[in-house]
């Protein structure tokens, strides 16, 4: 418990990014000192032990681009309540499944392919450390900058973690795993599989599975496989061919897999090894990203910038939604991250405590905190404390 610390100083919660399976929400965070960007899944402290779980898979894995980084833990009391927080990478392009969405229902092979392939690489490096997932689907695969990271290891387990039940996404699991047996390495290959034919058809693999009983019941005591799409490349069916044996013994690794010519693109070289996630508000080409994908292309204005100024753009970010001016008049600058008496973090919420050590001087209150941009990306932050002072960091 040493390395918990009480109380959000540090950093503010900003917009929902998304909640999944388990009961944790997933929001956008500031670091206010840096304007660094980072994602926080949070749920109560007294509901924890899976997210705490995560926490120590996930940090215990060698940094790698293509699985979400890790960069530690959180208590923090909001609106009342112990969150525990897992602090991580922010990943700004959505999931797979959610870019399926965005395209009309299915992606085309190219991109199912260079993703597939980022997925082997991610995949590769956690069995390497000995990691087995556990739910590889599109909701749990994060986008960046045209590469995908994989991202959730609330099912991950360790080689040897027996005793754990067996968890994921029905429609995803291996036969050995929807007949109780093992879960390990290969049936992260099967999932796969069953990601790709989500990826290129749109839809998980069993549609026509009412529930997720029938679903594992199928899968585990019958010999059918998953349907190959008829529309693929023949590579693409033999890669699927590959992650479908029954057998996980006979089942290609994920190192194996990633020889495969469905996978073996000429791939821009410099992308492997950058790190494409957006560290700051600041980087360009994070709002490029966020500019395509998320947000509506037209105002009902003139058919310009609808993000306006970069102010309104971090506003639009923490929120969601239109920033509102700090105070109106000569403060049209400045937009409000967080006021003393916002409840928008989904997890908690209310006033925010500020608590910091500036030089000799601590600061203690319920505040406001505001962030200014100017054209050149120049920024500033500055905080009303609730009686009256102002701190500037
Ligand atoms: P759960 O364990 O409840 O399924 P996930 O870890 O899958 O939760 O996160 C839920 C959702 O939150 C994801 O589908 C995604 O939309 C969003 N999300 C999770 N992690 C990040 C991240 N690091 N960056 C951006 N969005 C994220
Ligand atoms: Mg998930």
């Amino acid at each position: 418990m040493d390395s918990h610390v009480y109380g959000t100083c540090e950093w503010t919660r900003g917009r929902t990014l998304g909640r999944g399976a388990s009961s944790a929400v997933v929001s956008l965070a500031i670091r206010r000192s840096t304007g660094h960007l980072f994602a926080v899944k949070s749920a109560e402290l007294s509901r924890s032990a899976d997210l705490r779980r995560e926490h120590r898979i996930l940090s215990s894995v060698a940094a790698s681009p293509r699985v979400v980084s890790c960069f530690g833990e959180e208590i923090t009391v909001e609106g009342g309540v112990h969150l525990y927080n897992l602090l991580m990478e922010y990943v700004p392009g959505g999931t797979i499944s959610d870019e399926i969405r965005r395209r009309g229902g299915r992606l085309d092979e190219l991109d199912s392919r260079r993703y597939t392939s980022d997925i082997l690489r991610g995949l590769s490096h956690l069995h390497a450390a000995g990691i087995a997932h556990c739910d590889i689907k599109g909701a749990n695969v994060l986008l960046a900058g045209g590469a995908a990271k994989i991202a959730d290891l609330g099912c991950a387990r360790s080689a040897g973690d027996d005793l754990r039940p067996i968890s994921g996404t029905p429609a995803y699991m291996a036969p050995e795993v929807a007949r109780g047996g093992e879960q390990g390495p290969p049936a992260d290959v099967w999932a796969l599989g069953c990601a790709v034919v989500e990826m290129v058809t749109g839809r998980a693999p069993l549609p026509e599975a009412t529930d997720a009983m029938a679903a594992m019941f199928r899968i585990g005591f019958s010999e059918e496989l998953p349907e190959i799409p008829e529309k693929m490349s023949e590579e693409g069916k033999d890669f699927l061919r590959r992650c479908f044996v029954r057998d996980p013994k006979q089942r290609p690794t994920a190192e194996e897999l990633m020889k495969h010519a469905f996978v073996d693109l000429c791939r821009n070289s410099a992308a492997e090894g950058v790190d494409e996630s957006p560290k700051c508000v600041l980087d360009q080409g994070f709002w490029d990203a966020v500019e395509d994908e998320e947000m509506p292309t037209t105002s009902g204005g003139e058919g310009g910038d609808c993000w306006g100024s970069p102010a309104e753009r971090i506003g639009r970010l923490c929120f969601g939604a239109p920033p509102e001016p700090a105070n109106g008049g000569d403060d049209d600058d400045w937009i409000n991250v967080r006021s003393a008496d916002d409840n928008n973090g989904g997890v908690g919420g209310g006033g925010e405590t500020v608590e910091r050590d500036e030089g000799d001087q601590l600061i203690i209150g319920e505040g406001t905190l505001r962030i200014r941009v100017d054209d050149d990306y120049d920024y500033d932050y500055e905080e009303e404390l609730l009686y009256g002072e102002v701190g500037v960091f």
